[in-house]
């Protein structure tokens, strides 16, 4: 149990920690559920790819009307209360894709100041801006960098479990193309992400957004036993999925429930085994038809070895490389280039799990770092490698999520972590779940090469 929910239980315990100076962590809106205020629309001269991505999507935008000077409240200074908007939003889309110069950037502040301290608690920033390769000149590029900058200190500024991220759109994307990304983010399968900055382009195959994605797709999960990996596991499945869980044979009664629970099936496999990706190919064949092919992989094993470089060992140093990196890179090799009963789908997905430790370093922890920093250099280069293929390749970064890896830490590191992002609570395993089941979504293949942090906008390398 976390110490400050705990505290914040009880009204003694609420004054202790407001006293200490300790953030009230908010509970998080989660899954697959929207804002209950409005979703509110401000355009900055764009083409109007938010308002039709929003119609897609079945949400009729709210205006953002001012509340009237005469209705604001004053402070004991008589400062006039901050402008508010009539209704209190859910959710502001702030539709940027036509800004090119700075002075327009003031168009993002004016719609923004409002929901600063007149959004829903768990409500949604949403910035839409175009990405700095589609526009030409150098302010446009600057000005494009420079909403990157609003966005990271909105989510630093916001409250009550609110988030802000910023959708760079590509040359060509259209409202389709957008439409999985920004109905993550409006709904609580984004609580854990903010802060963050990606890139969407046009879809490399047309889907619609479907409330079961996976339904009939084979999706493959390793180190599904425990932790984020049985959450993820218990994601895709809600969504539809055939899961094929995956661990080591010494946690096979654990792996066994999380399938059986799923109507999935196990298989008990060390993935740094050198015939991984054969033998789960042979699995989903022989258990799942031998037409069956897989839809997407999660490569989702890891270990740490922490100890400082000082004292690091060749043993420590190999183990975690070969489970965190090289296990993945040869499972890749293996089903991108056999086309065997049980492998790859034509059309497929391959997403890994980095770690904030990778973006920033974590004393203790270079062979980790080395690994998950590894994984997001795999994800840029497989990008490219597969441009042509109708396969896209993608990381999420998770922070500090709440699972047995991060109840190894010692308490004092551990309640640091905790505190020092956003949001002021680690994540749930459910977190890390999401952003991948988004990112392997049938409607999501415009997103593609990218490491999307799952960490509440940790101060950790942000
Ligand atoms: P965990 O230790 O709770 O679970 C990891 C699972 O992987 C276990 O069931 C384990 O048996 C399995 N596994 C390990 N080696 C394996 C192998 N060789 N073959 C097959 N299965 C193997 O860890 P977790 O916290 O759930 O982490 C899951 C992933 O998320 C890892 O890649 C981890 O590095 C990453 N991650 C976690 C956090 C966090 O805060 N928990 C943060 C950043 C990244």
């Amino acid at each position: 149990m976390d110490i400050l929910e705990t505290l914040y239980g009880t009204r003694a315990g609420k004054f202790v920690a407001n006293k200490a100076g300790l953030a009230d962590p908010p509970r998080l809106r989660r899954g697959r559920v929207l804002p209950t205020g409005p979703v509110v629309l401000g355009e900055l001269d764009g083409a109007g790819i938010g308002r039709a991505t929003l119609e897609l999507l079945g949400i009729t935008p709210g205006q953002p009307t001012l509340d009237l000077p005469e209705n604001r409240t004053r402070d004991e200074n008589g400062r006039e209360q901050a402008p508010r908007y009539v209704t209190k939003p859910g959710a502001i889309v702030v539709d940027a894709t036509g800004v090119r110069e700075i002075v327009q950037l003031e168009g993002i502040r004016a719609l923004l100041r409002p929901v600063m301290r007149g959004l829903e608690p768990s409500g949604r920033v949403i910035i839409l801006a175009t990405d700095a390769s589609a526009v030409e000149g150098l302010e446009a590029k600057a000005v494009a960098q420079g909403i990157d900058g609003i966005n990271r200190t909105v989510g630093k500024e916001l409250r009550a479990g609110s988030t802000s991220n910023l959708v760079f759109v590509k040359e060509g994307a259209k409202a389709g193309d957008l439409a999985s990304t920004l109905s993550f983010l409006l709904e609580g399968r984004s609580a854990f992400v903010s802060g963050q900055t990606w890139r969407v382009g046009p879809q490399k195959v047309a889907h619609d957004l479907d409330a079961k994605p996976f339904a009939g797709r084979v999706v493959v999960v390793t180190g599904a036993a425990r932790g984020i990996g049985a959450a993820i596991a218990r994601t895709f499945g809600r969504d539809g999925a055939t899961v094929v869980a995956v661990d080591m044979p010494q946690s096979g009664d654990a792996l066994a429930k999380v399938a059986n629970e799923l109507g999935g099936s196990a298989l008990q496999l060390d993935i740094t085994a050198a015939d991984a990706g054969e033998r789960i190919a042979a699995h989903v064949a022989s258990r799942h038809g031998a037409d069956a092919r897989i839809w997407a992989i999660v490569h989702n094993a890891g270990i740490t070895r922490d100890k400082l470089l000082a004292n690091l060992d060749e043993k420590r140093w190999a183990s975690v490389l070969d489970v965190n990196l090289a296990a993945e890179m040869r499972i890749n090799a293996f089903l991108l280039s056999h086309d065997v009963p049980g492998g790859l789908a034509e059309e497929a997905r391959i997403v890994g799990i980095a770690s904030t430790s990778g973006v920033a370093g974590n004393k203790g922890q270079t062979n980790y770092a080395a690994s998950k920093a590894g994984v997001m250099g795999l994800v840029w280069a497989m990008r490219d490698e597969l441009a042509d293929r109708p396969i896209t390749v993608n990381a999420v970064a998770p922070g500090f999520i709440e699972t047995e890896m991060t109840a190894a830490i010692p308490f004092i590191s551990r309640e640091i972590f905790r505190r020092t992002n956003s949001l002021s609570q680690g994540g749930d395993p459910v977190d890390v779940a999401e952003t991948l089941a988004y990112l392997c979504g049938p409607a999501s293949s415009g997103v593609d090469g990218q490491v999307i942090r799952v960490c509440g906008q940790n101060l950790v390398g942000a």
